[in-house]
């Protein structure tokens, strides 16, 4: 990757860290759960309001490091409006990236801005810390932890 490249990439990171996207309470939320990540003391709820495979708004709320914060924001972009199997692809096109360093632009779009986290295999729990939370919110499972994962 060049060097403006991951500039580019670290302002997006910035960007979504200092002003989060969809960070507020959701109200009508009929799915949330909290996700809890004691490595690097981030914590994160996850609202959603599902209709029936449709997630039709999407909201988090709580404090992190820049990683979890930027991730669980830009995933809040990806994934309204968006259904449970799609939400569920955007995951496993996000891990396989984080897993191997390759990041799809086509797949993930703003998402490859954490492809660099692939080089800091502990701060990936930080990255999929709201996503565990997003999935778990969808299976009816109020509380995830990746302490283990
Ligand atoms: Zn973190």
């Amino acid at each position: 990757m060049d060097n403006e490249l991951n500039e580019l990439y670290q302002e997006v990171i910035l960007d979504h860290n200092r002003n989060p996207r969809n960070f507020r309470a959701l109200p009508d939320a009929n799915r949330q759960a909290e996700g809890d990540n004691p490595l690097c003391g981030d914590h994160f709820t996850v609202f959603l309001k599902l209709d029936k495979d449709k997630i039709v708004d999407i909201a988090f709320q709580g404090a992190g490091c820049a990683i979890s914060k930027a991730s669980a924001s830009l995933m809040t972009e990806l994934i309204k409006g968006k259904t449970v199997a799609e939400a569920q692809k955007y995951f496993a096109d996000f891990r396989k990236m984080l897993d191997s360093g390759v990041a799809d632009e086509e797949a993930l779009g703003s998402l490859c801005a954490l492809g660099g986290v692939h080089n800091f295999p502990m701060r990936v729990k930080c990255a999929v810390l709201s996503w565990h939370a997003m999935l778990a919110g969808l299976n009816g499972q109020p509380v995830v932890s990746t302490e283990k994962s």
